[in-house]
């Protein structure tokens, strides 16, 4: 369930659309002018919009750029015209994806999903990891240690989130190779070396003094809480 706002004037396509996207579960708004819209979006914070290029008060593009410079909530598009100058041009704009006139409202549905999946904070709430003085938030893709920040790359972060979702297990090198890049196992062993290196090192720690990230010889790593001193 998402809650969606949708700005578009045309009554026709309005209201059956939103009839489809409540039958799916979502809770939805709608607005049908863009200055409307605009004030919706800035007050109601909805988890996407939906926004009609076709307003009668202003140009949908218009509306794009200024919501985005003051928001970062998803936006899909609807658009009339599907070449590809005016995609580039809504895309470049800010939106996150576009569907084009005349659209099903199971495919609005799909692509909301997966712009909701792609956006920070958006899907399926995942719960922040805690292991010992580690805190990995998966919505907000921060890293505390000891309550201080620890700046990672996108990879450090998905590679420490794999190893802290199974903490105190041996994770094999195979297993972070296809989890966390995707990739299949075979003398790219040494990628995920470096990573943790890099990962040791933004820690404070190294592998011949490890506190959070233990080598397991030959087999894998395993991260677990360090033991009280004493
Ligand atoms: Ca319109």
């Amino acid at each position: 369930m998402a809650r969606l706002l949708l700005i578009e004037d045309d009554l026709a396509i309005r209201t059956p659309l939103i009839r489809a996207l409540r039958e799916r579960g979502h809770a939805v708004a709608a607005a049908s002018t863009a200055m409307a819209g605009l004030r919706d979006a800035l007050e109601d914070r909805p988890d996407l919009v939906v926004l009609d290029l076709g307003l009668p008060d202003l140009d949908g593009r218009e509306l794009l750029r200024m919501l985005r410079a003051v928001s970062s909530v998803p936006v899909i598009v609807a658009t009339a015209r599907d070449d590809e100058t005016e995609i580039v041009r809504v895309l470049d704009a800010g939106a996150d994806d576009y569907v084009v006139k005349p659209f099903t409202a199971a495919q609005l549905d799909a692509r909301a999903r997966a712009v909701l999946r792609r956006s920070p904070g958006g899907g399926t709430p995942e719960p922040a990891l805690v292991v010992g003085g580690l805190r990995v938030d998966p919505r907000s893709r921060q890293v505390t240690l000891d309550g201080a920040p620890v700046e990672l790359t996108p990879r450090e972060f998905d590679l420490l989130h794999h190893l802290a979702a199974h903490p105190g297990q041996v994770v094999t090198k195979r297993e972070l190779l296809t989890e966390v890049w995707q990739i299949p196992y075979g003398g790219a062993d040494k990628t995920v070396d470096v990573h943790l290196s890099w990962l040791r090192r933004k820690l404070g720690e190294s592998a011949q003094d490890p506190r959070y990230l233990h080598t397991v010889r030959g087999v894998g790593v395993r991260l677990e809480a360090p033991r009280a001193a004493g």
